[in-house]
C-alpha cells in the first residue's frame, strides 16, 4: 500500500504546527509589551495556534466571546502584530475550542489584515439531513437542579429510548434563558450519539416557518412535509411563534401525527405550557398535551453558584467562591445572564487591568442593573422585598406596626416610586389602601436611613440591583 501520501499530509501538518507555535509566539512576545500583563495572562495568553497556511495563521478560542472582546478593544494591536510578523498579506483567523471537537468546519472565520477585522460565520453547505445540533449542548454541561429535575428526567428517558417513552410529545417550557434549548438539543445529540441510524433534527419554529413558505413558492411543499416526515426525531425548539401562522400549522399538525403514529420522537419547546398558547389551533394544543409537559424554572442558589464555578473553569479563571457567590445571589432571573455577568467582570477586569475582586464584582453588577430597561410591577417589587426581608408577603398589606414589616412596605412604596410609573395614590392603594401622604413620608424615611445607615445603604443598593436584574 503506498503509504507516502499519509507521510506527507503527516509532514505538513506537523510543519505547519511548529511554524504556527513558533509565529505565535513572536505575536505573544509583541502583544505582551503593549498591553496590561492582565489582559495578556486573561484574553491572549489562553489563546493556541493551530495552523499557519500560506500567510494565515488559524489560532483557536476557549470561546466566542474572546473573538468579540479582542476584536472590540484590541484589534489594533492585534493588526499591528500580524502586520509586524506575518507582513502585508497576513491574516488572522480562529476556531472556537468547543468547536473544533465537531469535526465540523469553522463555525466562525475571521480575518484581520492591516486594514480589515471583519467576524463573520462561514456559509457551510447541508448535507440532506444536517441535523442543525449545535455540539456544546450536551447533558453533560447541563446542570441539574429543582427548578430542571423533571424536564432533565425526562429528557435522559427519552434519549435512551426515543419514540418508545409516553413522553411523546416531550413539551418543555419556561421563560428565557432557562436552557430550554441547552436541554432538547442535549436530548438529540445523545440520540445521535446512541443511534447514529436514527435521524434527528432541530430547528426553531421559524425557520420552519420560513422553510415552509419557501416550499410553497418552489412548489416543493410535498418534499418539505416528506423530509420531516422521515425523521425519528423531530425538535423544534420555540413552538410559540407558530401562533398565528395558520398554514404552517396545518402542515406541522399532519407532520406531528405521521410521526406520532409511526412512534417517532417529537420534541417541543416554548415559552408557555401548551393551553396558553393563543392563537394556537385548539387540534395541536391538545396534541401536545398528550406526552409529558415539564417546566423549568429559574434556577436557585446552589444551582447558580454551581453554573458560575462551571463557567469559569471553562473559561480557564480563578474566581474566588465570594465572588461567585456575590454573583449568584445578585443575578438571580436566569441563566443566560448569569454568564453574561461573568464575561462583563472578566472583561472590566481586563480592560482596567484590575483584579478580580468582590468590589469590581459589585461593580460590575451595578453596571449590569443601570443597563436594564426595567419593566416591573408593585406587586413584582414586594414579592422581592418580602422574600429578601424573609416575611410573608400578604403581611405587606396589612395594618400592622411590627418592626420589619413597617420596614419592606416603606421600602416597597420607596421603590415603587422610584422604578415604576404609578402614581403615589395608585401606590397607597396597593398597600392596605394607605394615602399618598404615607407613602412620601415612607420615602422620605428610607431616604434618611440610607443617608445615616450604611447597612441600609447596602440593603437597598442590593435590593434595586435585584429588582433591575430581573425585571428588563
Ligand atoms: P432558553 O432556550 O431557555 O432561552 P438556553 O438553553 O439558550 O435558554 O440557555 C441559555 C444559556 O444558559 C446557554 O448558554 C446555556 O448553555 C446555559 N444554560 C442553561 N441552562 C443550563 C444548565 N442547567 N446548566 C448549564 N448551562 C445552562
Ligand atoms: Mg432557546
Amino acid at each position: 500500500m503506498d503509504n507516502s501520501k499519509f507521510v506527507n499530509l503527516e509532514l505538513t501538518q506537523k510543519s505547519e504546527n511548529l511554524d504556527a507555535n513558533s509565529v505565535w509566539k513572536k505575536c505573544l512576545t509583541i502583544i505582551k509589551e503593549n498591553v496590561t500583563l492582565m489582559t495578556y495572562n486573561t484574553w491572549f495568553l489562553p489563546i493556541r495556534p493551530v495552523s499557519l497556511v500560506q500567510n494565515t495563521l488559524k489560532v483557536q478560542l476557549p470561546n466566542p466571546f474572546f473573538w468579540e472582546w479582542i476584536d472590540e478593544h484590541f484589534s489594533t494591536i492585534v493588526k499591528k502584530t500580524i502586520y509586524d510578523v506575518l507582513g502585508p498579506d497576513g491574516k488572522l483567523s480562529y476556531i472556537i475550542a468547543d468547536e473544533k471537537e465537531l469535526k465540523k468546519d469553522e463555525i466562525f472565520n475571521s480575518t484581520i489584515t492591516p486594514n480589515t477585522i471583519t467576524s463573520k460565520p462561514v456559509e457551510t453547505k447541508k448535507p440532506s439531513h444536517e441535523t442543525n445540533l449545535n455540539p456544546r449542548y450536551k447533558f453533560e454541561n447541563f446542570i441539574k437542579g429543582e427548578g430542571n429535575q423533571l424536564a432533565r428526567a425526562a429528557a435522559g428517558a427519552i434519549s435512551d429510548n426515543p419514540g418508545g417513552t409516553s413522553f411523546n410529545p416531550f413539551f418543555v417550557y419556561g421563560g428565557v434563558g432557562l436552557g430550554k434549548t441547552h436541554l432538547i438539543q442535549s436530548i438529540g445529540n445523545s440520540i445521535v450519539e446512541k443511534f447514529p441510524e436514527k435521524k434527528v433534527i432541530y430547528l426553531s419554529s421559524d425557520s420552519f416557518t420560513v422553510e415552509f413558505v419557501e416550499a410553497i413558492q418552489s412548489n416543493r411543499v410535498n418534499e418539505f412535509s416528506g423530509f420531516y416526515r422521515n425523521m425519528d426525531v423531530l425538535i423544534i425548539d420555540d413552538i410559540q411563534f407558530l401562533t398565528g401562522k395558520e398554514k404552517t400549522q396545518d402542515l406541522f399538525f399532519h407532520i406531528f401525527n405521521t410521526l406520532h403514529q409511526s412512534r417517532k420522537q417529537i420534541i417541543l419547546s416554548s415559552d408557555k405550557p401548551p393551553k396558553e398558547l393563543k392563537g394556537l389551533d385548539e387540534r395541536l394544543i391538545s396534541r401536545f398535551q398528550w406526552g409529558l409537559s415539564a417546566d423549568i424554572q429559574p434556577p436557585e442558589l446552589e444551582m447558580r453558584i454551581a453554573i458560575l464555578k462551571n463557567k469559569a473553569e471553562d473559561y480557564g479563571m480563578m474566581i474566588s467562591t465570594e465572588i461567585l457567590e456575590y454573583l449568584a445571589n445578585n443575578i438571580t432571573s436566569n441563566i443566560r445572564e448569569l454568564e453574561g455577568s461573568l464575561i462583563k467582570l472578566l472583561a472590566n477586569a481586563s480592560l482596567n487591568s484590575k483584579e478580580i475582586t468582590l468590589d469590581l464584582a459589585k461593580r460590575t453588577v451595578k453596571e449590569i442593573a443601570t443597563d436594564r430597561k426595567i419593566n416591573i410591577t408593585i406587586d413584582d417589587i414586594s414579592r422581592i422585598i418580602c422574600t429578601q426581608l424573609n416575611i410573608p408577603e400578604n403581611k405587606i398589606r396589612e395594618k400592622t406596626r411590627k418592626k420589619e414589616i413597617v420596614l419592606a412596605r416603606q421600602l416597597a412604596m420607596y421603590f415603587a416610586k422610584e422604578l415604576t410609573k404609578n402614581s403615589l395614590k395608585t401606590i397607597g392603594l396597593h398597600f392596605g389602601g394607605r394615602d399618598h401622604s404615607t407613602v412620601i413620608h415612607a420615602c422620605n424615611n428610607v431616604e434618611q436611613m440610607r443617608n445615616s445607615d450604611p447597612s441600609m445603604n447596602d440593603l437597598i443598593d442590593s435590593i434595586r440591583n435585584k429588582l433591575k436584574l430581573n425585571y428588563s
